[in-house]
């Protein structure tokens, strides 16, 4: 086992009778950016607090780093949380907010506030240390947030939907900020979301969680264009998932093309046109009442368009369709 590698071994979360994870084993890459996702109450922040430590594991073990650190505190671990709200000491400069944790360990105060700087400078907000947290913008707070978890040098950070506070249009800059704080400081990211898009512009890896186990997880793409099962299929998006008499399949709705009907294609009847500028997003019924998805390049569409209520054919290449196991 390398110096990193952080391992989930069948960990379960139990709230009374309710089963919140239920025996999930995972082995994360070191040095790698890791989304957890999935629909609201499927296991994902008790999957994250458990490995954080602020949640007991009901059964299981958490490796880090070849030790179990199941039972041990959270600041014992080797990892950092940094939660949703920030949760900043609004009374606390943000050098001290910065500083925080290095003063509950007894460092003296030049040595932790040198240390903050040192962090500050990593996420640039070093010439806003003297300021309150309600004196920051959302992005700003949750730089000092950022910075705070990682003064106390963790080989695991975990973000807990840290971007769901952002407008969107900070949110796509402050992933992206993310992703390159992660390269550079070269230790394991796991951040969780429920935002599909979010997790493949940030992740190396994506674990999708349903109903308290593990769908399927592995790098970005190969879980994006081969996804296993109906669920991950619809819930990645994308995808239609077309029931044929051979079983259930899916296919990228932006492999499916559009012509007149013909022989050796689907037939369909258009159903909705919508222009979404590079793309036309076209919805048409085929056979058993089944929809089928296809986006077409702007250019393609214009030049031979089609309406609500047109009969057409629908074609993908036998390649873009792949069988669902469940
Ligand atoms: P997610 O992060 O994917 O939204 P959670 O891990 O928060 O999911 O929750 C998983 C399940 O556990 C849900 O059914 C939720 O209601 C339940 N749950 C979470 N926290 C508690 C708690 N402290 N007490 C009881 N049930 C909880």
């Amino acid at each position: 086992m390398s110096k990193q590698d952080l391992e989930l071994v069948s960990v379960t979360k139990q709230y009374g009778a309710t089963v919140a994870v239920d025996a999930i084993s995972y082995r994360f890459k070191p040095d790698s950016y890791t989304c957890l996702l999935g629909p609201s109450g499927c296991g994902k922040s008790s999957t994250l607090r458990m490995i954080a430590g602020h949640e007991t594991v009901s059964d299981g073990s958490i490796l880090l780093a070849g030790r179990d650190i199941s039972h041990l505190p959270p600041a014992k671990r080797g990892t950092a949380m940094m939660f949703q709200n920030y949760a900043l000491f609004p009374h606390l400069s943000v050098l001290d907010n910065v500083a925080f944790s290095l003063k509950m360990k007894g460092t003296e105060t030049a040595k932790r506030h040198a240390q903050a700087r040192e962090m500050l400078d990593l996420v640039d907000l070093t010439n806003l240390a003297d300021r309150l947290p309600d004196q920051l913008s959302g992005g700003q707070q949750q730089r000092v947030a950022l910075a705070r978890a990682l003064i106390t040098r963790p080989q695991v950070l975990l973000l807990d939907e840290p971007l769901s506070a952002l407008d969107p249009f900070l949110r796509v800059r402050m992933r992206a900020e993310l992703r390159k704080l992660q390269k550079e400081l070269g230790i394991s990211f796991i951040h969780v979301t429920h935002g599909q898009d979010e997790a493949l512009a940030l992740a190396d890896d994506i674990i999708v969680m349903n109903n308290a186990v593990i769908e399927q997880a592995g790098p970005a793409r190969d879980v994006f264009n081969t996804p296993q099962t109906r669920f991950v299929a619809q819930f990645m998006g994308g995808h239609n998932v077309i029931a044929l008499p051979t079983g259930h399949f899916a296919v990228r709705a932006d492999a499916v093309s559009v012509t007149e009907p013909a022989k050796g294609s689907v037939a369909g009847n258009v159903t909705a046109v919508e222009y979404q500028g590079t793309h036309v997003s076209l919805s048409a019924r085929i056979t058993g009442d089944q929809e089928v998805l296809a986006l077409i390049p702007d250019a393609t569409f214009f030049a031979n368009p089609h309406h609500p209520g047109d009969q057409i054919g629908l074609h993908w290449d036998a390649n873009d369709q792949h069988k669902l196991t469940a």
